[in-house]
């Protein structure tokens, strides 16, 4: 048994499909997603259809959660802003509630999924060291943990200390835990534009972080034709 673990898709339809597809190509069976379907890019409704049909997991993102209130975006950075009023003006009513009702947290299997952290996982702040990492292993309470949230793929393993591993695959041995990043499908930050998830083998006790290309042109094209900033359509070839 193979799960699909991705989030941060942002509306990117181009890089879903090609994320769904090499997911099927790896064998996965299952799917998981950990936030942040809409947000940014020109697809919201249809990723959401996706996401859904695909009668998986999901748990809140923080752009899911603002894509549903009607409160002002102040917290918000310019770009984030308008891409969030566009996004709202998009979503029917039947898409707000099934956002408004997706949960925080929730154990999937042997393993736990959140968009954010473990500690603090509604006020979406961010894990971006072994020090922000050890906060959320002290919540957790099952070997295997998926996030995302940075758009940074990354593995924090907690064994007598919590390290940042260098590789993009893990072997789960027993007495760790390991706190997993699956990065961005639909806008890497991490310098690299290719689209990421993580696939879960569970009879191999393996997770590989995988980097795909994609239609990046098309999904520029989109998002400049749905009247968003250009800007958001070029942050996607500088992966940042
Ligand atoms: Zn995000």
């Amino acid at each position: 048994m193979k799960y699909a673990i991705f989030g941060d898709i942002h509306a990117n339809l181009e890089a879903f499909l090609a994320v769904l597809e090499d997911a099927e190509d790896q064998g996965c069976t299952d799917h998981v997603c950990v936030g942040d379907i809409v947000g940014y890019a020109s697809d919201p409704s249809e990723c959401l259809r996706i996401v859904r049909s695909l009668d998986c997991p999901v748990v809140k993102g923080n752009h899911d959660e603002e894509a549903v209130l009607s409160t002002s975006l102040e917290g918000l950075n310019p770009l984030a802003k308008f891409a969030m009023e566009w996004t709202r003006e998009q979503l029917n009513e039947d898409e707000r509630e099934y956002l408004t009702n997706l949960k925080l947290v929730r154990q999937v299997r042997d393993f736990t999924i959140v968009h954010a952290t473990l500690d603090t996982p509604g006020s979406w702040t961010y894990v971006t060291n072994k020090f922000d990492a050890m906060a959320s292993f002290s919540y957790q309470f099952t070997q295997l943990c998926f996030y995302g949230h940075t758009h940074t793929p990354r593995i924090y393993v907690k064994g007598d200390s919590v390290d940042a591993m260098e590789d993009t695959t893990v072997n789960l041995e027993m007495g760790r835990k390991y706190f997993i990043n699956v990065g961005s499908t639909g806008q890497p930050r991490d310098g690299d534009w290719r689209c990421s998830y993580a696939i879960y083998d569970v009879e191999n006790q393996e997770v590989s972080i995988r980097r795909l290309r994609y239609d990046i042109q098309k999904a520029q094209d989109k998002i400049i034709d749905a009247g968003l900033p250009e800007m958001l359509a070029h942050r996607l070839a500088l992966g940042k």
